[in-house]
């Protein structure tokens, strides 16, 4: 039953942020983000119908294989973005490059068009993940676009799911919006969403075990003992391998989310990228009262050395961040109490450095 009292994204935009001089540009690249992900919805739930489906041959500046999907979604992002005279900076991981804007616009989209296209063939959800940041005045180059997360003055992510829904911050709490096809509009379904301090679910790629350092090891080794372990608790554990379909879970029911740094490659600090996957989904975690951390520090007060910088990334519900935090600043100094189970013969098996 439609409620004539729902607010729509741009009634949001406009009531929600902040005042300042780009306020209104700001709403209205809200919604011009937001049209974007509804043709990206439209054609990711078309699956193999659209003739889309596989790689499209080519590889992004990381040297990853892209899918057509990744291009066409990374194309929507440009074309329906770039006209407006709102951003003077466009960022995506499909592009090599900061792509500079002529013009008045003040803001920088930055964005990975589509989170998860690995999941694509399997017809699980996928996402598009955004940050926006301000240009400081009289920039003109690329490096303006490297700001840490803290400045972010927006970041939100659309999951393609059964339904589709855009989550969203400006700085004031962590807004839910789904969309109502027959509408055509994004409707406020989840105001103020709160992200619980604890919880007994994590999620974590385990087929990197033998790489991951000695606190992140003692910390899945404790949830793992469960009841019989120094937790004391049971613990669940998911892994959908799609960042915006786990962050997406902790968003509406806790959790904890880990993609650490490693050990395969020294220089390699984890996996996701700081500027469109860990710094806007951390800023959208912390608005939601839960915590975002490389393990040594706060994700958002990274420096930027290049649009495509890694990060390592723990995510979620505090209690659980705080603890990794603490396991590993007690590893950093030699206090670590790493955790050994008799019930665990695999940890005799590796010898973690
Ligand atoms: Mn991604
Ligand atoms: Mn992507």
């Amino acid at each position: 039953m439609l409620n004539p009292g729902y607010t729509t994204l741009s009634k949001f935009a406009i009531e929600q942020i902040p005042a300042g001089p780009n306020a209104r540009d700001l709403a209205s690249l809200l919604v011009d983000v937001a049209a974007v992900t509804k043709a990206i919805s439209a054609a990711v739930r078309k699956g193999p119908l659209l003739g889309l489906s596989g790689l499209a041959g080519s590889e992004n500046a990381q040297g990853e294989a892209q899918k057509k999907l990744d291009l066409l979604s990374d194309e929507l992002f440009t074309r329906g973005i770039e006209w407006s005279g709102l951003v003077g900076a466009l960022a995506s991981e499909e592009m090599d490059e900061v792509r500079m804007v002529a013009g008045r616009g003040r803001l920088a989209l930055v964005y990975d068009p589509l989170d998860g296209s690995g999941n694509l063939d399997v017809n699980v959800a996928v996402g598009s993940i955004f940050s926006v940041l301000e240009l400081p005045e009289g920039a003109v180059g690329p490096e303006a676009v490297l700001q840490k997360g803290a400045r972010q003055v927006a970041a939100g992510y659309a999951i393609y799911g059964p339904s589709t829904e855009l989550v969203l911050t400006v700085g004031r709490g962590t807004h839910g919006f789904t969309l109502d096809r027959e509408i055509g509009n994004y409707v406020l379904t989840a105001p103020d969403m709160r992200i619980p301090a604890r919880t007994s679910e994590y999620a974590i790629n385990s087929s990197n075990r033998r790489f991951w350092e000695p606190p992140v090891t003692r910390y899945v080794d404790e949830c793992k003992a469960g009841r019989e372990g120094p937790r004391g608790r049971d613990f669940n554990m998911r892994w959908v391998a799609s960042l915006v379909a786990d962050v997406h879970r902790i968003m509406v029911r806790g959790g904890v989310y880990l993609y650490p740094r490693d050990q395969r490659d020294a220089c390699r600090e984890g996996r996701l990228r700081l500027m469109y996957e860990g710094n806007p989904m951390a800023f959208l975690v912390e608005q939601a009262g839960g915590l975002a951390s490389t393990g040594r520090g706060r994700i958002m007060d990274v420096e930027p050395a290049a649009l495509h910088q890694r990060v390592p990334v723990i995510i979620g519900s505090s209690e659980e961040v705080e603890r990794i935090d603490l396991y590993h600043r007690e590893y950093d100094c030699g206090e670590d109490q790493p955790y050994s189970s008799p019930l665990f013969a695999e940890r005799s098996l590796f010898i973690n450095t």
